[in-house]
């Protein structure tokens, strides 16, 4: 498997986040990263350094105030009087509000969803090393196709993740949508139907956001109830697409504790509609964090269960970039990355 990665992300190191009430340390950690690389080239994939694809695959998909903001906001926060070292807001626009604000504490309130994506000096510089990672592997599937290799497939080790992330707002670690921006890619390059299933443990909110009016990407997300997780506002299965995009847009929730077996009844339904939608790509929104040890735990899948998802995936036998999302770390992070990459590749190839 070409695994795309950039050695850089370590450029963006969040410190801080604020869990029910309490302020703790930020687990989107650069080590996540280094884990999964090591893993990567232990298990023998290839690793290939991203390229630099300059912004404009992002300003596809971000709105040019947020990505200004991001860009700029860090050092105009340390300028702020008695200030914090990260851009984190204090106050979020209500459902009574929505006026763009113009103070620097407004305007983090505005494209900040919540506390888990404070801006640190390198983040801008980080999120767009991530973005370029994504839009490494989906040009390398696009050049695989003018050389009429069919049904090739590659890994894009993204950090920070991306999911969370909508056109014009942070959220939950994310700050540009990695796997929207690489889907985007595809059909700016003649693909006409793309399918984007996210098997992250939190719904995919910024992917179902951005595409939630379109019918040429179908997107999917398992996930944990948001009834009583993150991102809590959306996940819930009556989210179908508006306008053009009514019945292309999937939310399966799942309850705490899902097991292998029932999660992958649901995937396979998941798989029939992306099936029956006839995409060209699949991207795969690949969060880890649906493992029985992460740290965020919710749902139960054992390192045998990313394996067989990976099987499941395989089988769809579409060209496939798989993208990092979410997964944190624990002991078998690294394997679980490897359970799930092998066991695609053993049923794609077959
Ligand atoms: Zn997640």
């Amino acid at each position: 498997m070409r695994v795309f990665y950039s050695p850089n992300h370590t450029i963006h190191s969040p410190q801080t986040f604020i869990s029910r009430g309490q302020l703790k340390n930020n687990p989107e950690q650069p080590k996540r990263a280094e884990i999964l690389e090591a893993s990567a080239r232990a298990a023998g994939h290839n690793l290939i350094e991203s390229q630099d694809h300059g912004t404009k695959p992002i300003e596809a998909i971000h709105d040019k105030g947020y990505i200004n903001f991001l860009k700029n906001s860090w050092s105009l926060w340390q300028n702020l009087p008695d200030s914090s070292n990260e851009v984190i807001p204090n106050i979020h626009p209500g459902r009574n509000m929505s006026l763009l604000p113009k103070s620097l504490i407004g305007l983090a309130g505005y494209y900040q969803a919540d506390t888990a994506c404070p801006i640190g000096k390198g983040t801008y510089d980080g999120a767009i090393l991530s973005a370029n990672v994504a839009v490494s592997g989906a040009l390398a599937l696009i050049d695989d196709a003018k050389n009429s290799k069919k049904n090739t497939f590659a890994y894009s080790l993204c950090r920070p993740p991306g999911h969370h992330a909508f056109s014009d707002q942070a959220g939950g670690f994310c700050f540009f949508n990695n796997t929207a921006i690489a889907g985007q890619c595809f059909i700016e390059n003649g693909a006409k139907k793309i399918a984007i299933l996210d098997i992250d443990v939190h719904h995919g909110n910024g992917t179902q956001g951005i595409f939630y009016n379109r019918s040429d990407v179908l997107t999917v997300s398992l996930h944990g109830d948001p009834s009583d997780y993150y991102p809590f506002f959306s996940g819930y299965s009556d989210e179908a697409g508006l306008a053009m995009g009514k019945g292309y847009n999937i939310n399966l929730p799942l309850e705490k504790n899902t097991a292998d077996q029932s999660y992958l009844d649901t995937l396979n339904f998941a798989i029939d509609e992306i099936i029956t939608f006839k995409p060209e790509i699949l991207i795969i929104a690949l969060g880890l964090d649906i493992s029985e040890s992460d740290p965020l735990a919710f749902m139960s899948i054992t390192t045998d269960g990313f394996y067989r998802i990976g099987q499941a995936i395989g089988r769809i036998k579409l060209p496939t970039l798989m993208i990092q999302e979410g997964g944190y770390i624990s002991d078998i992070l690294g394997d679980n990355l490897i359970a799930i990459l092998g066991g695609f590749e053993e049923t794609h190839h077959n």
